[in-house]
């Protein structure tokens, strides 16, 4: 296969924002690509060479992507260099470049695909001293055959910001629609949700059908994606919507890992898939010395502690833990202790199907507590008031709130899903609004008076998973320290793109834009009607959208978030008719 035709498809899906369009992009691809190649190909179409799981070393430093465009076009590096401070993507560099590039490449060959990975997995592997030389040797030898398209594509691929926008769910869209299975769309959604290998399940469904994807299981090694809680205002309407009774449990603020424990070891990831192994090494030793079987896949929240006097330490202590350098000083600084909460796997066993007091009971079996691994604290109850004192004693322990657990036959592990089979019940909630919300950042305002030079404001979206689009929700201007303040162009540099991105919808104006990729915690008083702003346009009548009043970032970066799972349209949607400024007959009056 000929790499022009991946980026021919780039090229359409750039073009659009609606993801049944970016759907039906791919799934008449998809049907063009053979059973061998579908895997890299889908990899690829998300701007990666592995899945989720396996850490992505592809990225190369701008400076030695554009020694590379000024290799292979032979032009004068000031000319490149300027285009790059005028374009600020490498891509459209690269794009332009080859297209005015001095003289047409005499011996230049066609390039396939095989040659890009071949060239891609060198760029990825390469080590040592020469590597440099290496990877920017490997990249100009492409580019030199490439064309303007290509060449564009190549580069978006080795900055790791490929920018076309095709999500995960768009991608198994287009893969039961390419394959003629739409009807078991559920099946190819549960495989990857088990595997978290967008890659294993194409390659399944086109070599083995829809019986192939339902053989992918729960492995210990292969992450599988997070089951996610939803809120309700009050521990009445929890209890109602949980059949009288459930399970309880304190909501630990730190960071959630999913361990897969085995004979070779232990590996610790992330919301994300990131791979935290390294960060935790005490919470591997806890877990080493506590697991009593062959393999298992358990959750749990690491937080922060004090050691001398057993207290629970806000989160912000814990972020410290995922940083890339000096990980012995902060394993010593920061000191953690794992709160087990779920076990997805026990030996043979695959648990994700089983009910809630089936895993728990597994966990608690084939575990044992210790010095730094405990289970979360528990407590069934039946009514409102008892509830009330469970969580009253979370917040006395540092917690910020509780998680309210169905007790069902049906209370599965809901992979990959939010879903009301988890509640989560937090100390924000008693003010107006219900909780805060996690909010990406498109554009910014440039800064005046005290904030001269710096970022004075933030465009913030929330994100519609239906749609696919990111939609604004309001300008973030406080919460902000100074050192956050000269830490955010840095943050956000790389992100940067010349308009709105083509998966913003938006009415507001920027100085400044960037793609969907950084996601902060933001406080509100209120969620209200706007004529400005996007979010949940589609979900209101026509013209309208949801703002957060007096928007106030809490300080925390939610690195451990991607764009796309930042707050929905429809969870806004939920908060604005959850709150208790807005009565039952106003909020369904308007909609
Ligand atoms: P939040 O910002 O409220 O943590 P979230 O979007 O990260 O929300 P949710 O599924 O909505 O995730 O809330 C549950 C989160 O709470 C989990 O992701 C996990 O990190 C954390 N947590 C803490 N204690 C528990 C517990 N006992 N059971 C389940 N999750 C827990």
């Amino acid at each position: 296969m000929l790499y022009e035709e991946l980026a021919t498809t780039y090229d359409r899906l750039e073009s659009t924002s609606s993801r049944l369009e970016m759907t039906s992009i791919l799934a008449e691809f998809f049907r063009s690509v053979d059973a061998s190649e579908l895997r890299q190909v889908v990899y690829l179409t998300q701007g990666k060479l592995n899945p989720d799981h396996v850490t992505e070393k592809l990225g190369m430093a701008d400076k030695m992507i554009l020694k590379a465009i000024v290799d292979a076009s032979r032009l004068p590096e000031s000319y490149v260099n300027d285009l790059w401070m005028k374009e600020g993507d490498l891509g459209a560099v690269a794009e332009r470049v080859t297209s005015e590039r001095v003289q047409t490449n005499l011996f230049s060959q066609p390039l396939t695909l095989e040659r890009v990975i071949d060239n891609l997995r060198g760029i990825e592997g390469a080590e040592g001293k020469n590597s440099q030389t290496k990877r920017i040797r490997l990249l100009t030898s492409l580019l030199h055959d490439a064309s303007p398209l290509e060449s564009r594509y190549l580069c978006r691929t080795v900055t790791g910001r490929m920018r076309v926008g095709a999500a995960a769910m768009t991608i198994l869209d287009a893969l039961a629609a390419s394959f003629g299975v739409k009807e078991d769309r559920q099946d190819i959604e549960r495989a990857f949700n088990v595997s978290s290998d967008i890659g294993t399940v194409a390659e399944s469904l086109a070599r083995d059908g829809i019986k192939g994807v339902r053989g992918i299981e729960v492995q210990v090694g292969r992450p599988v994606r997070s089951m996610l809680a939803e809120r309700l205002p009050s521990m009445e309407e929890i209890l109602k919507k949980l059949g009288g009774r459930c399970a309880l449990e304190y909501k630990y603020d730190g960071i959630r890992v999913q361990a897969h424990i085995s004979g070779e070891g232990v590996k610790l990831y992330s919301r994300r898939l990131e791979d935290l192994t390294d960060n935790f090494p005490d919470v591997v030793e806890s877990l080493l010395s506590s697991f009593k079987g062959q393999e298992a896949i358990v959750e749990g929240e690491c937080v922060p502690v004090d050691l001398k006097t057993g207290r629970l330490l806000p989160f912000q202590e814990v972020a410290h833990r995922r940083r890339k350098f000096g990980m012995e000083e902060a394993v010593k600084e920061y000191p953690v202790k794992i709160f087990l909460f779920d076990c997805l796997k026990m030996d043979d066993d695959d648990l994700t199907l089983r009910p809630f007091p089936e895993r728990r009971d597994a966990m608690e079996r084939g575990l044992e507590e210790g010095e730094g691994l405990l289970f979360s604290r528990l407590e069934i109850v039946e009514s409102a008031a008892e509830a009330e004192g469970f969580f009253e004693s979370a917040l006395v322990d540092g917690c910020e709130g509780i998680m309210a657990k169905s007790l069902a036959e049906n209370s599965v592990y809901r992979t990959g899903n939010r879903g009301f089979l988890w509640i989560k019940y937090k100390k924000d909630y008693r003010g107006d609004l219900n909780d805060s919300f996690d909010l990406v950042v498109v554009g910014a305002y440039t800064g005046k008076g005290k904030r001269k030079g710096l970022y004075g404001a933030l465009l913030m979206a929330v994100h519609d998973p239906e749609s696919g689009a990111f939609q604004t929700v309001c300008k973030l201007g406080s919460g902000f320290d100074d050192v956050f303040l000269g830490e955010l162009p840095g943050m956000l540099e790389q992100h940067r793109s010349s308009g709105p991105s083509h998966l913003l919808s938006t009415r507001m104006e920027a100085d400044h834009w960037f793609e969907p990729a950084i996601v902060l915690e933001v406080m509100g008083a209120e969620v209200s009607v706007s004529p400005t702003h996007t979010a949940a346009t589609g979900l209101l009548p026509e013209g309208s959208g949801l703002a957060v009043r007096f928007p106030r970032f809490t300080g925390k970066v939610r690195d451990d978030k991607s764009a796309e799972q930042a707050t929905t349209a429809a969870e806004l949607l939920n908060m604005y008719r959850g709150q208790t400024s807005v009565s039952d007959s106003e909020a369904s009056a308007k909609f």
